[in-house]
């Protein structure tokens, strides 16, 4: 891989120097990778006008379209949408290549061959889980594996993991970026790993007992479910003292949520445990991660790899790169990417504080830093409230909202329609376990005052239901993502299409051959070795 771990880069350099490395990477990765060898790239470049060498800065980025989630969904004109993001090297144009003739020389073509194959033969993939949309499936080259690895083995650094740690890797087994990565991230790293598969294979049951076994550290998963896992333990009574961290992934961890994880392990046995979140999607085929920071302060922000991709904070109306620290959405470029690449590919998900790039006041490392919370645009939804005008209900909002709040344990909005009439208004019902036997109505007062004061709407109905009813609403431990919010509107009105099945994309064949030994001509600067930092 040409991304070096040990370089200093990713860890401390500063703004100009990030920002002229990415502006090298970025200018070669287009040249020599994306634009030959990306159907959908090159044509793209090809219809905008746009030549690999115009794009010679970070800045020069924004001439590029943004790549969107629809964009790579298959459709009826496009049904192979998602293999035209494949690399697929061209062998002619790899053969031709100084830096392929020079290997060839001096390693030999078939140890050449070899590390072509490496490097862009798919043997691996994740696909999304949206509810909404098909799944859209991301393959992955050894090389890919490898800048995955590397990813996850800096998300154990910036996590502050110890090579004597035991993990337990709570997330669903799946093709989903969350489970491979904290495998190959422990892999990398060189600590005990146990992956369970979460609640789907093992039960809550079988997950406890391990956890009786294994003694874990770590605990790394979806906060419901590690919120659910640990409310089941205390009430069976169990201890677990030896909890040093809870890593959070796959979905959205609100503060509220992390104050309850904190109370729940505290009651387990163990009162010091960092609990830090990690920010990834499918798209990036990598994660980023918090720092630990002490409980009174705020967390510091998802910490970049500027080394590996370029992450710009857009405006979400214009599409205009905002100045640094200010809010906007998420678009990530990828920098060592092979099989499936998207460029300036469109998160849908906002950050408040915007990117960062001054030192981090918890670890002191000086690297690109998502700040404050993420919230998702799809996650704003249109409801009729009232016979006038219809109105946009910030859900996001909303989970914060109910993540806070105090005495509730488990809880799920469900959006319908009046009496299950098309033609009626919306209606926001809201489900709820409530927690240290505090009184129905004293409850539902609270969630009413609160939804007043930091929303302009509130629930038409609070219903409660037993924790094990409510888990099972929410799917806890047997969806990947639990249902904290259900459209239940008809379709055409809001409501949601029904999750569509996984569907396995056929591996694109990567014909790569050795190149013709007998050209190469040793004169030719070999543009590889520019690489090595
Ligand atoms: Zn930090």
């Amino acid at each position: 891989m040409s991304c070096n771990p040990q370089s200093l880069l990713w860890q401390r350099r500063n703004k100009q120097e990030v920002l002229r490395y990415q502006s090298a990477r970025l200018h070669r990765y287009l040249r020599d990778v994306v634009v030959p060898f990306s159907a959908y790239y090159r044509e793209l470049f090809h219809r905008h006008g746009l030549r690999a060498d115009s794009i010679r800065s970070v800045e020069d980025l924004e001439q590029i379209p943004f790549t969107c989630k629809a964009d790579l969904v298959n459709t009826p004109e496009h049904p192979q949408r998602s293999r035209e993001y494949v690399l697929i090297p061209d062998q002619q144009t790899l053969a031709r290549r100084p830096s392929t003739l020079w290997r060839a020389l001096t390693r030999g073509s078939a140890r050449v061959r070899a590390e072509l194959e490496r490097e862009y033969r798919p043997i691996f993939m994740t696909s999304t889980t949206g509810r909404s949309a098909d799944p859209i499936p991301f393959l992955y080259t050894n090389h890919d594996l490898d800048v995955l690895a590397e990813a996850g083995r800096r998300v154990m650094q910036i996590c502050d993991a110890r090579s004597d740690f035991r993990l337990m890797n709570l997330f669903p087994f799946a093709p989903h970026l969350a489970f491979w990565l904290t495998h190959y991230a422990s892999t990398a790293y060189g600590v005990f790993t146990l992956g369970t598969g979460g609640g789907k294979v093992l039960g809550t049951d079988g997950n406890l007992r391990l956890m009786q076994k294994i003694k874990p550290d770590v605990l790394i998963g979806m906060p419901t479910f590690l919120y659910h896992l640990l409310q089941c333990a205390v009430e069976e009574g169990l201890r677990f003292d030896g909890l040093k961290r809870l890593v959070l992934g796959g979905e959205k961890a609100a503060e509220g949520i992390r104050r309850k994880l904190r109370n729940l392990a505290a009651k387990l046995g163990s009162p010091n445990v960092d609990v830090v979140a990690t920010y990834g999607f499918t798209e990036a085929k990598m994660a980023w991660a918090e720092c630990p920071f002490p409980v009174d302060e705020s967390p510091s922000g998802y910490h970049l790899y500027p080394d590996l991709g370029i992450m710009e904070v857009v405006d979400p109306k214009t599409g205009i790169v905002v100045p640094e620290g200010e809010p906007g959405e998420l678009v990530f470029t990828p920098l060592e990417a092979r099989g499936s690449v998207a460029l300036r590919y469109r998160t849908g998900d906002i950050i408040e504080g915007g990117l960062v790039y001054h030192a981090c006041p918890h670890c002191g490392r000086t690297l690109p830093r998502l700040v404050g919370k993420i919230s998702r645009t799809s996650e704003i939804k249109s409801m009729q409230l009232d016979k006038i005008k219809g109105t946009l209900v910030d859900f996001n909002q909303l989970e914060h909202v109910l993540d806070d709040a105090p005495n509730i344990g488990g809880w799920q909005l469900e959006i319908r329609k009046f009496n299950d009439d098309p033609m009626e208004l919306d209606e926001l019902i809201l489900h709820v376990h409530g927690l240290h036997g505090v009184s129905e109505e004293r409850v539902a007062r609270e969630l009413n005052n609160r939804f007043l004061e930091r929303t302009e709407i509130r629930p038409n109905r609070i219903v409660f239901h037993g924790i094990e009813e409510l888990r099972r609403m929410l799917g806890v431990g047997t969806l990947l993502k639990e249902q904290k919010v259900v459209d239940r509107r008809p379709k055409g009105l809001g409501g949601e299409a029904p999750p569509a099945p996984a569907q396995a994309p056929q591996a694109p064949e990567v014909q790569i051959s050795a190149p013709a030994t007998s050209t190469a001509s040793s004169s030719a600067a070999p543009d590889e070795l520019e690489e090595q930092p």
